[in-house]
């Protein structure tokens, strides 16, 4: 029996992945759990000979990707990233495709990589702040989990606080002067407003 690790590039309806395995079946049946579609749906599996050199950490550098003919989308933006497109130069918003590869992922462009970094520092600061907003604004209780709050089209930074004398978290939405709580920690947290107050 071949227990040697080999690459197979696994097809299905609209991606691909590598998948490392002993044999085509158990590639084929990776592949599909990967990609999230049936097993019979998969359209080819086949050996990726280029890609076995990676079978012993299964880490492929994105660099061996594009050089194989495989292409990636961009973890800024979802441009098709491949490497006839960046030889042709392709249009990415203004600038010619270059892209720059950070760990597992690939931008486009250094501007997109630019943009996506800012996007990420931006998504820090609210954290920090709201954090910190949340502490300030209810003395004595501590910031239990914080989390973004999809509600309709807004999406609301909201943390999860743990108020003193409580069974439960009570729930803060950033820019609201009140908490949510379970009804049995109704009295509990009048119970803290009251304290609060009167050390004010
Ligand atoms: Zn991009």
């Amino acid at each position: 029996m071949e227990t040697q690790l080999k690459a197979y590039q696994v097809q299905g309806y609209d991606n691909g992945v590598l998948v490392f395995a002993t044999n085509g079946a158990t590639a084929r049946r990776k592949g599909a759990n990967e990609l999230d579609e049936e097993f019979q749906d998969i359209e080819f599996c086949r050996r990726a000979h280029w890609a076995d050199e990676y079978a012993s950490t299964g880490h492929v550098p994105i660099r061996a990707y594009l050089d194989n003919g495989w292409w990636i989308t961009c973890g800024g933006c979802g441009r098709v990233v491949d490497q006839d497109r960046i030889d042709d130069g392709d249009d990415c918003g203004g600038d010619p495709m270059a892209p720059v590869i950070v760990g597992a992922w690939i931008y486009c462009t250094s501007s997109c990589h630019d943009r996506e970094v800012a996007i990420d520092k931006d998504r820090h600061d609210t954290e920090i702040a709201t954090r910190a907003e949340a502490e300030a604004k209810f003395p004595g209780c501590t910031v239990a989990r914080y989390y973004v709050l999809a509600d309709m089209e807004a999406r609301i930074p909201t943390v999860d606080l743990s108020v003193p004398g409580l069974q439960r978290t009570a729930q803060w939405r950033r820019g609201e002067d009140y908490v949510r709580v379970v009804e049995e920690d109704i009295e509990a947290f009048d119970r803290y407003r009251a304290k609060y107050k009167e050390a004010a």
